[in-house]
């Protein structure tokens, strides 16, 4: 596998990328859902096993991102914590605590829509460190790639 770390560009991807069928998939339910913020987690098999918004507000925790809940509810599922093989796809750049969550459950592959500097730009409040940062300097094999769709998602922020 190789590693294209091109997480900053906000360029989107092409619409023929493999995965841009759940990225609208995502910014689907993210819209259904009042947030901007959704994710999902597919298995070795490309299956997903797992799909969430950000709940922060619904459920009083500041730690309910979407990638948060569908790291957590995936491992439930899967009853593991070694989520080695599995890809995130989220319509937003992890921040880093959801960055750190795919560290320390092996994530092998980060899919993103608009960067966590479009996210800042569209007028969220966000830490400015990148998700490819924080795994980089973590020494994570996680791959990660970022733009997809991200003009999409740009549109569906309040
Ligand atoms: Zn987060």
């Amino acid at each position: 596998m190789t590693s294209t770390r091109n997480s900053t560009a906000d360029n989107s991807l092409e619409s023929g990328h493999p995965y841009s069928a759940h990225m609208q998939q995502l910014i689907q339910a993210a819209k259904a859902a009042g947030t901007p913020y959704a994710s999902m987690l597919l298995n070795e098999a490309g299956d997903v096993v797992v799909q969430n918004v950000n709940t922060v507000k619904q459920q009083c925790d500041p730690t309910a991102h979407a990638e948060m809940n569908t790291i957590r509810q995936a491992a439930a599922k899967l009853g593991r914590v070694n989520l080695s093989g599995c890809h995130l796809i989220t319509t937003c750049e992890p921040c880093p605590m959801c960055a750190a969550a795919a560290f320390w459950s092996n994530i092998s592959k980060v899919t993103f829509g608009l960067s966590i500097a479009g996210i800042t730009a569209a007028g969220h409040r966000q830490i400015p460190i990148k998700a490819d940062d924080i795994l980089r300097h973590s020494k994570a094999k996680a791959e990660v790639e970022g733009g997809l769709l991200a003009d999409e998602v740009r549109k569906i922020f309040p």
